[in-house]
């Protein structure tokens, strides 16, 4: 905490993983000797930078871009930008630690990464949009590259951003470098499946979770907080497989609707018009808007938190428990406090991590850079398949890991020390570097 003061969601993503070592570091004293933890604490480099830009008025903007190369054991940094005026280094660190151990889990060779700008992307015009993510690349591209860096989406950075960042990567650099980026579109060396894959894969984890008890989504009432890229694909998978999303939200509030979410509608709302949750609630009969609420008091078999960082506290917990949520899924990165998750977990409540149940997203990622390096694309069925059977392999390496380390059914523990070992190897092989 004094080596890096004020960075506070870093600390609190630090601590968690940590807590979850003990047992590791007793079975492996050569960590420990070799500092692997201290050093997975630290980010091999970390870059702040200006980001000017002039907007449609003629008037100069400023703003700070951050990239964080955490750990490059496993492969090349991977892990996405994010655009939100929230964002700071703690931030930026938080997510870039969580990474590490998210891509590990995946199986893959990424190492962790993670970058973003305090830009606020909400009521900017194309073009000033345009204008920021060429600016923000005229800096990034010369640390980023197909063997070194390859950034993604995150919040407010999505198809279109990431279509003006590698188009200025490539007038940059005079090179079609299809790997150095992840998030394209279809017809310029993006991947099937990629915009789903973070609400699917946090869907697939859940019913995995489902399945392991003898379950299924069929006929559960489910909430999902957020309506972004990865709510609304949560909610598509949901409805695949026979259960009901009752409600979504947004910075402003929540909507409710029993009869199930009407996703073609809330898609036109969100993605054609970049409306809100409370333009659905008014076209839709029966619908209710709850201003400044979230979605969490709304009685549910299943709650997945697809927002942001600590949306989900202790009272909201309560809220869950009272009303007999059975599971918690994180679709977004550490959306749930610490002490929520204990009250959850003391409850009975199943809990899935976000560094196992959203790393759908990341490993798609992989898969598109599979895709770009071998000059392939692959169809939509195959690249789902290897999605689902990815999830698969982390929930049960989570559940093997608990049990091996005596916590078993913790799916906390499991990720955090099946994440770690197999990066602290990893970093063990390469020597003191
Ligand atoms: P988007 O920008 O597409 O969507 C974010 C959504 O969350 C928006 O609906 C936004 O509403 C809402 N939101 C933000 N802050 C709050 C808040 N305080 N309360 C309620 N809703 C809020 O981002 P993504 O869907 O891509 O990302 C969501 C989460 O998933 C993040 O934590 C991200 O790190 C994580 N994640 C994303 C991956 C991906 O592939 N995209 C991969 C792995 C994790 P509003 O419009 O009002 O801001």
């Amino acid at each position: 905490v004094a080596r890096n003061p004020g960075e506070r969601e870093f600390h609190q993503a630090a601590r968690e993983v940590l807590e979850s070592l003990g047992p590791v570091v007793r079975k492996h004293p050569e960590y420990a000797d070799a500092e692997v933890i201290r050093r997975l604490c630290e980010p091999e480099r970390q870059i702040i930078f200006r980001v000017p830009w002039q907007d449609d008025a003629g008037r100069v903007q400023l703003n700070r871009g951050f990239r964080v190369e955490f750990n490059s054991a496993l492969g090349p940094y991977k892990g996405g930008l994010r655009f939100h005026p929230s964002v700071y280094l703690g931030i930026v660190k938080f997510l870039g630690f969580e990474q590490i151990f998210k891509n590990a889990l995946t199986g893959l060779p990424i190492g962790g990464a993670k970058g973003g700008a305090d830009f606020d992307p909400k009521g900017r015009s194309d073009a000033e949009v345009m204008r920021f993510c060429q600016s923000f690349m005229t800096e990034l591209y010369r640390h980023i590259g197909e063997y070194t860096d390859v950034p993604a989406g995150d919040i407010g950075v999505g198809g279109r951003e990431i279509g003006y960042l590698f188009g200025q990567y490539k007038r940059i650099t005079n090179r079609y470098e299809s790997g150095v980026l992840t998030g394209k579109g279809l017809t310029w060396g993006g991947s099937q499946v990629r915009p789903e894959a973070t609400g699917y894969g946090t869907v697939f984890f859940a019913d995995e979770i489902l399945r392991t008890a003898g379950d299924s989504f069929d006929g559960k009432r489910v909430v999902i907080s957020g309506s972004g890229n990865v709510a609304l694909h949560a909610i598509e998978k949901i409805h695949q497989l026979g259960g009901r999303v009752i409600a979504c939200s947004d910075s402003d509030g929540a909507v409710v609707d029993e009869a199930g979410l009407d996703l073609e509608l809330l898609k036109e709302i969100k993605n054609g018009h970049r409306g809100r949750v409370s333009d659905y609630a008014a076209a839709r009969d029966g619908a209710r808007h709850l201003a400044g609420g979230t979605v969490w008091s709304v009685p549910c078999d299943i709650a997945l938190p697809c927002a942001t960082q600590n949306e989900l506290d202790e009272d909201d917990a309560k809220a869950l428990i009272r009303n007999g949520c059975r599971i918690v899924a994180e679709g977004a990165n550490m959306p749930t406090t610490p002490a929520a998750i204990r009250l959850l977990v003391d409850a009975g409540v199943r809990f899935a991590p976000g560094k196992a149940a959203n790393a759908g997203g990341v490993a798609t990622s992989a898969l598109e850079m599979q895709q770009n390096a071998s000059r392939d694309s692959w169809s939509f069925d195959y690249t789902e398949q290897r999605l689902g059977e990815i999830m698969r392999s982390i929930h049960d390496r989570c559940l093997e890991t608990a049990d091996e380390y005596g916590t078993p059914g913790d799916y906390v523990a499991g990720a955090n020390i099946a994440g770690f070992t197999q990066v602290a190897d990893a970093v063990l092989a390469l020597g003191v570097i």
